[in-house]
């Protein structure tokens, strides 16, 4: 094991939208920065995905496995590389809305409220809409909420094809709007992400030391348990970029240069005055759980039992024109429609159920290749050339509906002994909840489907729309699994994302969400970590360079 001889103010675990736009936010503190990523960069060609492929080989899945309910495997779609999911997300940032944060009555229960509200978000908001370049149209949409300032550019021109079909949307009585959307106005690298927006600009400040394909595996506590006195990772020795680390490395191993072919991992312990974890909702409370020791017999700040419990991820669902004007399958989604976010007073359903958007050219969407069961089977057993030519000739719309935390909905390790030796599992526990609202919106949205079809030439009439839930492996929306609140009786973090417990632990991904809206949380984790970025440059002082 290696100890590494700096000692840091700060170390951030995972580069995705929370340690990425945290580590920018801090950069200019001056302080000694450690950010450590169990990934490498991603290619560019893997980035820009427009190709069949991605229905064909479970490309963008991590390579472990999560066990579900039934105890069956799956490999969660994760990607484990600098900018983590934001790298292959589909780039829509969106505020949650202005009820989102109160208790909200579903039809299966009531969300808790949230200890932050809206107008306390609002300037965070704000803040990472501009720091992500967001595109987008404020003044449209009936259920968003007030902005102090106006996107940092307007809104992308919807393509060309779904020029008419905004305009049949609108003759249906509805209030169709632009998808906000980051865009870095790169050719080669267009999606707005945490790499481009976030990593990238702190490695500008020398303070700060990224190293790659370094997977935290355990955090340390002093005697008392009171704080985070190491941070141990994995380290594949190639990664290493950082000339002094290299020639500590071999001179503590014996090595010699790095080798290029053969992957060599070697233990590490860093130390920091402030650790904080953004691996995901689940990779963190799973590191958090496995980290237990004598003073958090059940993981670490888990007094409240509340760690890895209230995983939540909201449902979704692609429903499939087919025989749409020919595409080309690869244009960018652009429709948002919030119409029936909190109900529909036409079909007489006071409940929520939740956000409409298009899918964008089918060819490109990484969650559509997961999900419809029926263009999955097909895509299966078709020739590239043929499922081609059938996502060129659909177009598709995601329904998006909350969920409500439940305790039962889990991420906790099992561990099972196979032959004689102790083998551990992460169990990924998640059983859906608030469904018929979420079907009542994916059935409104059928009948607009068919209404449109009545009315507009430019699209033909469906007998069937091939839709499809997202799977088990679908899950790069979780959060939840560390949930803030003021009660340590009943959260893990509190106001500022520390640990109750644990002075110097901080977490700043998805999962301290209280409960998950129908909107898709990137924003809301980026608004977060430039919130918490705030109290901690008031935390650890240094100057605003
Ligand atoms: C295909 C897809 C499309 C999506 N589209 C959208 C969208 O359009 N809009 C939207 O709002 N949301 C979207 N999402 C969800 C969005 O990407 C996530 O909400 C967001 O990235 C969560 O941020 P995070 O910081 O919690 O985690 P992530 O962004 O996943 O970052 C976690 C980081 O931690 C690293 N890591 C994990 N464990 C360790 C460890 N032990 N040691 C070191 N590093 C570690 C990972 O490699 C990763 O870099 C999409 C997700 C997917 C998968």
């Amino acid at each position: 094991m290696i100890i590494d001889d700096q000692h840091y103010d700060i170390i951030i675990v995972g580069t995705g939208a929370g340690g990425g736009t945290l580590a920018q936010k801090l950069a200019p503190t001056g302080k000694r920065i450690l950010v450590l990523e169990r990934g490498d960069r991603m290619p560019l060609e893997e980035q820009n995905r427009a190709n069949v492929d991605v229905f064909q080989k479970g490309r963008y899945r991590s390579p472990e496995q999560w066990y579900d309910t039934e105890g069956e495997p799956f490999s969660p779609q994760m990607n484990y590389a600098v900018g983590g999911n934001t790298k292959i997300y589909n780039a829509t940032l969106m505020r949650m809305r202005e009820r989102d944060f109160e208790a909200v009555t579903y039809q299966d229960g009531i969300t808790p409220e949230w200890p932050i509200k809206y107008a306390d978000w609002e300037p965070y908001y704000t803040q990472a809409e501009q720091l992500y370049q967001v595109h987008g149209d404020q003044q449209s949409d009936p259920t968003e909420p007030a902005h102090s300032q106006a996107y940092p550019y307007s809104a992308i021109d919807h393509p060309k094809l779904m020029e008419p079909i905004v305009k049949l949307i609108k003759a249906e009585g509805l209030h169709p709007t632009s998808l906000p959307t980051s865009l870095t106005r790169r050719e080669d690298d267009p999606s707005g992400d945490a790499e481009v927006f976030g990593i990238d600009l702190a490695l500008k400040y020398d303070n700060v030391t990224l190293r790659t394909a370094a997977l935290v595996t355990a955090l340390h506590t002093n005697p008392s348990g009171t704080e985070i006195k190491a941070v141990q990772a994995e380290i594949r020795i190639d990664a290493q970029t950082d000339a002094q680390t290299d020639a500590q490395t071999n001179a503590q191993t014996g090595t010699g240069a790095a080798a290029d072919t053969e992957i060599q991992r070697e233990t590490f312990l860093f130390t920091a005055d402030i650790v904080v974890l953004a691996c995901g909702a689940v990779n963190s409370a799973a590191l958090m759980l496995d980290s237990a020791n004598e003073k958090h017999p059940d993981g670490l700040a888990n007094g409240s039992s509340m760690l890895g419990r209230n995983l939540m991820k909201h449902l979704m669902t692609v429903i499939i024109e087919r025989d749409a004007t020919k595409n080309d399958g690869t244009f960018i989604p652009s429709i948002s429609v919030n119409d029936y976010y909190w109900g529909d007073q036409r079909g007489y359903y006071d409940y929520p159920m939740g956000h409409i958007e298009n899918s964008g050219g089918l060819l490109q969407d990484l969650i559509f290749a997961e999900s419809p069961p029926l263009l999955s089977v097909l895509a299966r057993f078709l020739p590239d050339e043929g499922l081609t030519r059938l996502a060129k000739r659909s177009i598709g719309w995601w329904a998006h509906t909350g969920v409500l935390p439940n305790p039962n909905n889990r991420v906790y390790w099992q561990t099972k002994s196979r032959y004689g030796r102790p083998k551990k599992k992460l169990r990924y526990e998640f059983t859906p909840n608030n469904l018929e609202a979420h079907d009542r919106l994916v059935y409104r949205w059928m009948g607009v489907l068919k209404d449109m079809e009545n009315t507009g030439q430019e699209l033909r009439q469906s007998t069937v729309y091939p839709r499809g839930e997202s799977p088990i492996q679908v899950t790069g929306y979780q959060c939840g699994t560390a949930r803030m609140g003021t009660d340590p009786a009943t959260s893990v973090l509190d106001l500022n994302c520390r640990t109750h417990e644990i002075d110097n632990l901080y977490v700043v991904d998805s999962s301290f969400f209280p409960s998950c809206a129908s909107v898709s949380p990137a924003l809301t984790v980026m608004a977060n970590a430039l919130r918490v970025g705030e109290h901690l440059i008031e935390r650890v002082g240094g100057s605003q360079r």
